[in-house]
């Protein structure tokens, strides 16, 4: 089972180079044992302007190898490969299934709705998927697989639509940590939003989750600025990208004019090794997400988030 993400900030690519890497990467990950595989990425043939509205969201997912999986994504119609995303954001998994199935509705991303609003790929097993899922369902959400995995996606869409229809728009980083404020058990997720275009947040409890780093300017130097906002302030210059222990809290933003950067997350590091040495581990209970190509790292203190109450 493994996790793969791909987002790339102001450094433009194609809509195949895009899905290539991420087959490559899962292609990667296969060594870990898995019997589905899925991708989400973003549709339609319309150049994406900076605020366009949102761009659909395609999920392609089944049963059996990243090789089938890669022929059924090739086939789809309507699809402009050559279209060029300067800003782009996608997530890819191979599963091993624990909850439902191998099937292509079990396979992963899973999904918030018909819309594909919110897509999540998850590795690992939610405890209490059943407690989340009746809550759920007397808001009204009906689920279409047997995972657990379903559950958290959809809190994630009920979480979104309740703040907004109070008046409040969350950031996809509120939004994640109100999620696995809420979660029990085992995980790494990595979520995309129609909501929030070009912006890909992850997080990870018992299960592993990286985060490579690619910023070709600073790469020539080998010198990657990290900046921790918490205990500390100002710039921290290592390679490769380590925290300090003291640190739960932490940005990393590219520095100077060049501000075009790609991002690779994973469940492994043999996964991104290919794109970048620059490898950042997060660790239990951290978020992060990135936005306006920066990275931001939160840990969570758990218990000091509540809500929805449903207990
Ligand atoms: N528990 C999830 C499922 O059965 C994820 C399994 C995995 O780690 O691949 O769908």
């Amino acid at each position: 089972c493994g996790i793969f993400g791909y987002l790339n900030y102001l450094v433009p690519k194609s809509r195949k180079y895009i899905v290539e890497t991420l087959m490559d990467g899962l292609q990667r990950l296969e060594y870990r044992g898995y019997d589905s595989a899925g991708i989400a990425f973003d549709g339609g043939n319309e150049i994406p302007l900076n605020d366009s509205p949102k761009m659909p969201c395609v999920v392609v997912r089944q049963k059996g190898k990243v090789v089938d999986l890669r022929n059924a994504v090739a086939k789809l119609e309507d699809n402009n490969w050559d279209l060029e995303f300067e800003t782009h954001a996608g997530i890819a998994h191979t599963r091993w299934a624990t909850h439902g199935e191998p099937s292509a509705w079990n396979s992963h991303p899973q999904r918030s709705d018909e819309d594909n609003e919110f897509v999540v790929v998850h590795n690992g097993i939610i405890n209490n998927y059943k407690d989340l899922k009746a809550y759920l369902i007397t808001k009204g959400f009906t689920f279409e697989s047997e995972t657990d995995t379903e559950v958290v996606v959809k809190l994630i869409k009920y979480l979104y639509d309740k703040h907004k229809a109070q008046g409040h728009n969350l950031t996809f980083q509120d939004l994640v940590e109100l999620v696995i404020s809420q979660v029990e058990g085992a995980f790494s997720f990595l979520f995309k939003s129609v909501h929030f275009p070009g912006e890909l947040a992850a997080s990870r409890r018992g299960s592993p989750l990286l985060i490579g780093v690619k910023c070709e300017s600073q790469l020539a130097t080998n010198h990657i600025p990290i900046v921790f906002s918490k205990e500390f302030r100002g710039a921290v210059v290592q390679s490769p990208l380590l925290r300090p222990e003291t640190s739960a809290e932490a940005e990393f933003h590219p520095l100077g004019s060049n501000k075009n950067i790609e991002y690779f997350f994973a469940s492994d590091a043999s996964a991104v090794i290919e794109h970048t040495n620059q490898v950042i581990f997060l660790e239990d209970d951290d978020v992060a997400v990135v936005r306006n190509g920066c990275l931001t790292i939160h840990r969570i203190k758990r218990g000091e988030i509540s809500e929805p109450s449903h207990r």
